[in-house]
């Protein structure tokens, strides 16, 4: 099960990953936890008229049609998206959204998907949200909180029949240090790096800060399923400009100099060994 803020995000966060494990036969889940409502369009060839005003739908079938792509399925937990707060001082969330719901009340709606669905592992966002969007921070307290209860028969006793997951993980695919391949490759090609601008912030943002590679423990192998990640993303035709950052690179070079996407485990109810290469590790033994 993979929790996520808003639609779009299970494509550029571990999307290749969860195409992986489909295709090898486990039941995989994505949660968006938001309907994605404040997204403003980003892609160009997309900001024509009445596509604003139908925005809510839109997403939901962008959502339906990149959980194809990626062979999942997916459930949406119904809040409001809480928006990009920008400015200084920055401005309250607007009222009804997403983080600013009491915790206990999200988490309880969450619990109730885990005791449905029973995964056995889950993905989150690590505690800065990967990204400092008010949902993204929220997604990780949510999550937490709700592999944390979903197992306790005392916590939440109506919202189904208690279910421990056994792993949960945080996303960690936007690295430096990814980057910094890529642009080790452009320079030795001596062409110019289509990412340098993104490099160049993500590089002033780490500065002083230690890079999210630094917390991997997880590396999971999943270069065949770029295309599928590739083909969800562009589903997202509202939010991904597919001229942007997620296809500058080309596919060839993506899967030679990094084929993996990467995980760290946050929590874990069964021995295993790190580093590991399969959010499964350790779990096989723990259910036959
Ligand atoms: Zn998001």
């Amino acid at each position: 099960m993979a929790v996520h803020a808003h639609p779009d995000d299970e494509s550029s966060k571990g999307a290749a990953t969860m195409a992986r494990y489909a295709d090898e036969g486990h039941e995989v889940l994505v949660v968006t936890l938001t309907g994605g409502e404040r997204g403003s369009i980003l892609n160009p060839a997309m900001d024509t008229p009445g596509v604003l005003e139908r925005i809510d739908e839109i997403r939901r079938e962008e959502m339906a049609e990149a959980a194809r792509a990626l062979g999942v399925r997916q459930h949406w937990l119904g809040y409001v998206d809480s928006g990009l707060p920008e400015g200084d001082p920055l401005p309250p969330l607007p009222e009804g959204s997403f983080a600013l719901v009491p915790l206990e009340e999200s988490t309880e709606a969450l619990v109730r998907v885990i005791r449905e669905f029973r995964p056995h592992v889950m993905t989150t966002y690590d505690e800065n949200g990967g990204y400092p969007h008010p949902d993204h921070i929220r997604c990780h307290e949510v999550s937490m909180a709700a592999f944390a209860a979903a197992g306790d028969p005392e916590r939440f006793p109506d919202a189904g029949e208690p279910w421990t997951p056994l792993k949960i993980y945080y996303d960690h695919g936007f690295t430096l240090g990814r980057l910094e391949a890529f642009a080790a490759e452009y320079a030795k090609l001596g062409e110019p790096f289509p990412l340098q601008e993104w490099y160049d912030r993500m590089r002033e943002y780490r500065s002083g800060r230690p890079d999210g590679l630094s917390r991997v423990t997880t590396r999971v192998e999943c270069a065949k399923y770029f295309p599928q990640r590739d083909d969800a993303l562009r589903a997202h035709a509202t939010q991904i400009d597919p001229n942007g950052v997620f296809f500058a690179i080309p596919m060839e070079m993506q899967q030679r100099l990094w084929p993996t996407e990467e995980f760290e485990l946050a929590q874990s109810r069964v021995p295993t060994t790190l580093p590991e290469t399969d959010l499964f590790a350790g779990i096989e033994d723990e259910i036959q």
